[in-house]
């Protein structure tokens, strides 16, 4: 895992680090040195089981990102324990496959607010802190914010919308802040579970992949914490796609 990465004395924010491709990215952060403030709606989750040796510092925030108050707390919370933020890992995210005639205006509101507005409003209130630290900001999208389907309108909506404001942003808050997004494709956490575990749609992602796996999270955090790093310091309002080359066909 990226000895060659050194996050040391680095403040990194992961929204959404409980459980999936957050805890993952915060794990990683963690063994190359960051000061992580993990995120979660409610607790720590399996994050703190998962975090036996660690090289950074670890904290905690609880909050509803669907909400303004929950978005709110977050961004209190982190001026409390910083006054410089080198990264913002905006990676909470919820996925609901309604089709069209099934969607209701308050599962588009959770939606869009959880995965757009949530994003946006946590890298507007701490904009002075990342540019402060001459920070990075990695959004986490996804190939459905790229290429279309039937169905899952809000979160499709949410995610391509996600990958223009990045882009939005990256000019904003240039040169003192850089701005991008990874666009996963399936990767095996509960978010997709069922998918994962029917045999058959399991063996169709294999078979629809260039790679011919699913995606693991740690696939994600790589592309997170090169995008965070110095590695990637020419690189701004860019998305990079993580999907074993599904998206190419
Ligand atoms: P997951 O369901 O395992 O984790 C999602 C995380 O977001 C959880 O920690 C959850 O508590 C948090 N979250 C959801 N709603 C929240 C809210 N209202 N307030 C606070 N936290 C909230 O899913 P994952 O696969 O780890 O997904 C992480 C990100 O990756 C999401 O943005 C998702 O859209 C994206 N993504 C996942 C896949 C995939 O195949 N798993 C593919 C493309 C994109």
């Amino acid at each position: 895992m990226g000895a060659y990465i050194d996050f040391s004395g680095r403040n990194v924010l992961v929204t959404g680090a409980s459980r999936g491709i957050g805890r993952d990215v915060a794990k990683e952060l963690l063994g190359m040195g960051a000061n992580v403030i993990a995120h979660s709606r409610s607790g720590p989750g399996a994050l703190r089981d998962a975090t036996g040796k660690v090289g950074g510092s670890l904290k905690y925030v609880a909050a509803d990102l669907s909400t303004r108050e929950g978005v709110e707390r977050v961004a209190s919370f982190v001026e409390g324990c910083c006054t410089e933020l080198h990264g913002l890992v905006n990676n909470a995210g919820i996925y609901s496959g309604l089709a069209l005639g099934e969607e209701t205006f308050d599962n588009w509101d959770l939606t869009v607010n959880t995965n757009l507005r949530a994003p946006f409003f946590l890298a507007r209130l701490l904009r002075e802190r990342l540019r402060a630290g001459k920070g990075s900001v990695v959004n986490i999208s996804s190939i459905m914010g790229l290429s279309a389907s039937a169905g899952a309108y809000p979160y499709q909506a949410s995610k391509s919308a996600l990958i223009h404001i990045t882009r939005a942003l990256s000019l904003e808050l240039a040169p003192d802040v850089r701005v991008n997004c990874v666009a996963p494709g399936f990767i095996m956490t509960d978010m997709n579970k069922e998918g994962w575990n029917d045999a058959s749609f399991r063996k169709e992602v294999e078979e629809r992949t260039p790679l011919g796996r699913w995606g693991r999270p740690e696939d994600i955090s790589s592309a997170v914490s090169f995008l965070l790093s110095e590695r990637a310091s020419f690189i701004t309002g860019e998305t990079i796609l993580v999907d074993g080359g599904k998206s190419l066909f």
